[in-house]
């Protein structure tokens, strides 16, 4: 599904990622986890091909494709999700325009048809009913005014109706609660299937009590430097990061 190898990045001009692996096969929920700084939300800018972020070697294939030669509009459309921890404020936006239009763009990418006001209505309901979701959200404008907790809401749903092959999800940074924790994974394992692959960037092993990934990774100067299933975030939660950083620049 993806396959990133030696990926190089530069952020304002500053070498951040430094010859990032990883692979990722359909189904499957990765973690990235690593210290503040280590390039864990560069990468997910990176896949998102995000302004300012400019890959200097390395490749990434998503499901066939060289990703790296898409726009981010186009990687969207051939159903890479990012999802990241402050979400864009559209104030003069309705959420269900938003969202229509959205899936809408991605259809018509894909050669499908547009749906038609009464089947998307049908989907949005589906989604609400399996996130457990109400739809009060979807009445307001994009984001505007959201409480944390219902940002998360919203980029769950969100991922639900775009129905990601792979979806990305940057929690690293602080300020995420204990509620908006349970809703991204509660989000995650309602909308895990064998097609969707997932990777959770975060600093907390927390979230790994409700997600279980198949895979762990640590990301530590723009590269994975360990990898190993749930054992490896228990771990990292009882010894930190210091003693693999130490291990790898021994190595
Ligand atoms: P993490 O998500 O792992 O905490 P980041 O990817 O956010 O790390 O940041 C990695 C490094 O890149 C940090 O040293 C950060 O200061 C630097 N960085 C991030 N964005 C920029 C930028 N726009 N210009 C210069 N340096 C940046
Ligand atoms: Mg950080
Ligand atoms: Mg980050």
């Amino acid at each position: 599904m993806l396959s990133v190898k030696g990926l190089m990045a530069e952020v304002g001009g500053k070498e951040i990622l430094r010859g990032l692996d990883l692979e990722v096969a359909p189904g499957e929920i990765h973690a990235i986890m690593g210290p503040n700084g280590s390039g864990k939300s560069t990468f997910a800018h990176v896949l998102s091909g995000r302004e300012g972020y400019t890959v200097t070697g390395g490749s990434v294939t998503f499901d066939g494709r060289d990703l790296l030669e898409l726009e981010p509009e186009e990687r969207a459309c051939v159903g890479l999700f990012l999802a990241f921890q402050y979400p864009v404020e559209l104030p003069g936006v309705n959420n269900t325009y938003f969202l229509k239009a959205a899936l809408n763009a991605m259809r018509k990418y894909r050669g499908e048809p547009e749906l038609d006001a009464v089947s998307f209505m049908r989907l949005m309901k589906d989604k609400l009913k399996i996130l457990h979701l109400d739809d009060s959200l979807l009445k307001r404008p994009v984001n505007f005014g959201f409480s944390g907790g219902e940002k998360k809401r919203n980029e769950i749903f969100q991922m639900a109706l775009l129905e990601p092959k792979l979806a990305i999800l940057d929690e690293t940074d602080s300020g995420l609660d204990i509620d908006a924790l349970r809703i991204v994974a509660d989000g995650v394992n309602a909308l895990r299937s064998p097609e969707r692959s997932m990777i959770v960037v975060t600093h907390y092993q927390r979230l790994l009590d409700y997600i279980q990934p198949d895979h762990v990774h640590v990301l530590a100067k723009g590269r994975i430097i360990r990898s190993g299933g749930k054992d490896l975030a228990l771990e990292l939660e009882d010894k930190g990061y210091g003693w693999i950083v130490e291990e790898e620049a021994a190595a």
